[in-house]
């Protein structure tokens, strides 16, 4: 292939993989660490991977309800590298990338929620995320969507954010995050914020 016709291609498989409208009916939901990668800080008694893991099933299935097809970049306890897991994001067409995180610092009373995105394909949908997490979770702090560039919202070609849903190194906030009523409310808004962005998208 010519040099000029290679880059034409390049063009139009990225114009295919980031259309900035229109429906999109994949959303890649990506549980954070696992296996051997704990998450969190060393020494943290409350492991992130495995709230990662449950708020990421809980909500797959909150997002099929919705109509939504849903494809998990992990299942069970495995380890899954960053690269990996932005290989399955970008085999899908028309998807957007969801990755779920807990915070954790240091410092105990570090607290609050965050949504981040790398880049101006993907503000919108952080932002969207955010404001219904903020309305539904009511948290002590709310971070709000920030750019940042963590390996997986850097690396996948669709709308992709990185939401971190309270510090599990903070004891009150933590108590909050492991009842079934914060992981709900929890779900339900991120669920909310998709559809927020999706109505965005169609202009409907
Ligand atoms: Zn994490």
């Amino acid at each position: 292939m010519s040099g000029r016709s290679a880059l034409s291609l390049a063009i139009a498989l990225t114009a295919i993989a980031c259309a900035p409208l229109g429906a999109f009916d994949t959303v890649v939901v990506d549980p954070g660490h696992g296996g051997s990668d704990r998450g969190g800080i060393p020494r943290q008694r409350i492991a992130e991977k495995e709230w990662t893991l449950k708020t990421s099933l809980r909500l797959a299935t909150e997002l099929k309800q919705r109509g939504f097809e849903v494809v998990m970049t992990r299942t069970s306890d495995d380890y899954v590298s960053l690269a990996q897991r932005c290989r399955i994001a970008n085999g899908k067409k028309n998807a957007i990338f969801v990755s779920v995180h807990y915070d954790a610092y240091r410092r105990e009373a570090a607290d609050g929620i965050t949504a981040y995105y790398a880049g101006s394909r993907s503000d919108r949908l952080a932002r969207y995320i955010n404001s219904r997490m903020s309305a539904a979770l009511r948290p002590k702090t709310n971070r709000g969507a920030k750019r940042a560039r963590f390996y997986v919202i850097r690396n996948t070609l669709c709308p992709a954010v990185l939401v971190e849903c309270g510090f599990l190194t903070n004891t009150a906030e933590a108590r909050r995050i492991q009842t079934t009523d914060y992981q709900e409310k929890l779900v339900a808004a991120i669920a909310d914020g998709v559809v927020d962005y999706r109505k965005y998208r169609t202009g409907r």
